[in-house]
């Protein structure tokens, strides 16, 4: 074996000597979490685990066989004791006197529930059956791509044969559910040496007696299969070959950052849709590809794959050779239509008289030769889950056409999963989504105190969040802690002078690459300074007009280009400050920035408006904890000022507000949230002092 095909093998990461004080529960825990965690294995979510397991039944204390199999949901990969569903045996065997056939099966889940062991609250998945009648303790149901390749083939039976003789069995497509579960069942009784089978179009399920030994079982089947498409598919013209060239990286990601927020803006109808953008090898050799438009018509098969791409993808008419991205966004609406247009009819041929209703009818998967792959979804997790989804399609369609003719599967066998009760169930169980879910936020000066209380908020009602500052080492830190808190998923982050006119383009595009559009402009970005007027240099004066009024002007005028590309609405907030409604004292360059910023809000609401575009100013005011403002000069400018120190300061301010109340970063986050929101859907141009009360800040 050479030293990449040694390296391509799986590894057998079974540690003795961890194993040896646990449980068998525990060992299926430790079983499903090697097996998940690589995703060549299986993909994310995708496939089960189970254990047939002796305990004392709580009532009887008698022995009782227990399956423990992943529950509803969940994955493998970090699957824990809880992720199980608990199962009486002897009553799972029992339900085959209830079964009144193969039309019927989808009422046999009714009586899972009725199986529970120790009152576990873990819902049984589908596939419980498909584990329970599989005579032997272990079980394990994977969705390795190299051995959907062979699922997935036109004679997938034979390639079986071929490449594990009689060790590993094969059984036609059938719908996951009771009736595959008796199949399975029979099988093995028929065949007691197999060691598992392959389910066509679907995955594989592998078994044995000893947990570790159906652990190495698992791995040295799909091992066999890796190391067989590799033997099969050397020197051979992959996909036909290629039919375009890839644009350099940075082409491809201007590219996706001018489609993305035009299909965001085309199908975010009835829910703000998060996008990813994925360029890697794979992708690439894929989109590239002579045989892509047909296979990629041929739909997903692994019922998996389209639960989370739709069964088939939307090539964006794009020619990489002569590159015309105006031409492609003119052309998009029509391609977005057209790929709506079919999946009704998909939806119209295949439907039962019970069938749920149609759902969104927009492609998860967009297409484009040199460029990648855009995906969408409803959230960022799920859209990049999307796309890893499509890369095992992929791999599929690769090892599938390279040894014999690729099959999706059966329009009617795709839409009747698809369409299945029991997933619409699953859907209507998903709680209702977060205020912010879908929303893209963009924050400057967000490894500030103000900008980070505010990326928190928005990131903790479901937002994705841009953090854009000028402090690399701070940015990078606040960064940090939120995506501990909420998921690298959904934070990230650009350094970003807001006075550099590139750069802030060159941030948007990147915040379009990486979320897909933009929804939240919150331009915070800021310093303070004091002097008297006569101490004011001009660049002291410049640098306030620079960094407030042009930083302010330049990032709203980035962010309605953007936002107006969408035309889905938007919303932008300035943060500004009381002191740009009140004077103060030896501030006049910060005073007069300031007030120049709530005038270009007023400006931009105007402009806006007809467009959805709300525009709203939020004031703070002696916000000095958690601010950096308030530790360097501006402080001891300040304290010298009023003849105090910080901790007089804070006193001061709060003895001068009206409430005699301090003003903290998380007080302007709630305002600037509710601006951000729709609770403020039909307020634009207004502004909202967080100062404790000021009367001279009155609006009026
Ligand atoms: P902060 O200093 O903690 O945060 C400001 C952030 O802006 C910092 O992270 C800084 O690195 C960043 N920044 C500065 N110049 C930048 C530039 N050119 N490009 C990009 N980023 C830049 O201060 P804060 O209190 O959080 O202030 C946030 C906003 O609130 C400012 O606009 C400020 O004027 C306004 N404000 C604050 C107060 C207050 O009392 N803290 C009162 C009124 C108004």
């Amino acid at each position: 074996m050479s030293k990449t095909a040694a390296a391509n093998r799986l590894a057998n990461l079974w540690d003795d000597s961890k194993a040896a004080g646990m449980t068998e529960p525990e060992k299926l825990v430790y079983r499903s979490n090697l097996l998940g965690f690589d995703k060549r294995i299986t993909n994310y979510g995708g496939g089960n685990t189970s254990a047939k397991v002796m305990q004392p039944d709580p009532l009887t204390g008698a022995e009782t066989e227990v399956l423990w199999v992943k529950g509803s949901g969940g994955d493998v990969g970090s699957i824990r004791l809880d992720g199980f569903a608990t199962l009486y045996m002897d009553k799972l065997r029992a339900l085959k006197g209830l079964y009144r056939g193969v039309e019927h099966e989808d009422e046999m889940v009714g009586y899972l529930p009725h199986c529970t062991f120790n009152l576990n609250t873990r819902a049984a998945s589908i596939d419980t059956p498909l584990h329970a009648y599989v005579p032997r303790k272990h079980v394990d149901h994977m969705h390795p791509d190299a051995i959907i390749a062979i699922a997935a083939s036109r004679n997938s039976r034979e390639l079986t044969q071929t490449i594990f003789g009689d060790e590993i069995g094969w059984l036609p497509w059938k719908r996951p559910g009771y009736e595959l579960g008796l199949w399975l069942g029979k099988y093995c009784e028929d065949h007691p040496e197999a060691k598992g089978v392959v389910l066509e179009s679907h995955g594989l399920f592998t078994w044995d007696d000893d947990a570790k030994l159906c652990y190495e079982t698992t791995l040295r089947i799909i091992n066999r299969a890796m190391a067989w498409f590799e033997g099969e598919t050397v020197g051979k013209t992959i996909f036909g070959g290629a039919k375009h060239k890839s644009l350099d990286a940075a082409g491809r990601r201007g590219v996706a950052a001018a489609l993305m927020p035009a299909i965001r803006g085309m199908i975010s109808n009835d829910h703000a849709m998060v996008g990813h953008f994925d360029d890697q090898p794979a992708v690439l050799e894929f989109v590239n590809a002579q045989a892509m438009e047909p296979l990629a018509a041929l739909g997903t098969s692994c019922p998996d794959h389209f639960l989370r791409t739709k069964i088939r993808p939307l090539v964006v008419a794009f020619d990489p050779a002569k590159p015309d991205v105006a031409a492609t966004l003119a052309d998009l609406k029509g391609m977005v239509e057209a790929y709506r247009k079919d999946y009704a009819a998909y939806y119209d041929r295949c439907k039962h008289p019970n069938s749920p209703a149609l759902r969104d009818p927009n492609a998860v998967v967009y297409l484009v030769p040199g460029v990648g792959m855009l995906t969408f979804a409803k959230d960022k997790a799920t859209a990049r889950i999307s796309a890893e989804f499509y890369v095992n399609a992929i791999n599929v369609m690769r090892g599938a056409s390279a040894v014999s003719e690729y099959c999706g599967l059966p329009e009617q066998e795709a839409f009747d999963i698809e369409y299945w009760l029991l997933e619409e169930a699953k859907l209507q169980r998903i709680p209702k989504p977060k205020s912010l879910a879908g929303r893209i936020g963009f924050v400057t000066g967000g490894a500030g105190g103000i900008g980070s209380a505010t990326a928190d908020r928005l990131l903790r009602e479901g937002a994705c969040v841009m953090l854009a500052d000028i402090d690399e080492a701070a940015l990078a830190e606040t960064a940090r802690t939120l995506a501990t808190r909420y998921g690298s998923d959904v934070v990230r982050s650009v350094a970003m002078n807001v006075t550099d006119e590139a750069a802030v383009i060159a941030a948007y595009a990147q915040t379009a690459v990486e979320f897909g559009g933009l929804d939240i402009l919150v331009s915070n970005a800021g310093i303070a300074s004091s002097a008297p007027i006569e101490d004011t240099s001009l660049a002291l004066w410049n640098r306030n007009m620079d960094i407030l009024s042009t930083g302010y002007f330049l990032v709203s005028r980035e962010a309605f280009k953007i936002l107006k590309a969408q035309g889905i609405g938007g919303s932008v907030v300035f943060i500004a400050s009381k002191n740009g409604l009140a004077a103060s004292p030896n501030a006049a360059a910060y005073c007069t920035a300031k007030a120049a910023e709530i005038h270009l809000a007023r400006c931009l609401a105007l402009e806006g408006a007809g467009e959805q575009i709300r525009v709203n100013v939020v004031n703070p005011d002696a916000v000095l904890r958690g601010s950096k403002i308030w530790s360097g000069d501006w402080l001891s400018q300040r304290a010298s000022t009023y003849q105090t120190d910080k901790e007089g300061l804070e006193e001061m301010y709060r003895q001068r507000s009206l409430l005699k109340r301090s003003v903290l970063p998380e007080d302007i986050a709630e305002a600037t949230y509710f601006f951000a929101s729709d609770l403020s859907a039909k307020s634009t141009g207004n502004i909202l002092n967080v100062d404790a009360g000021n009367v001279q800040a009155f609006t009026r």
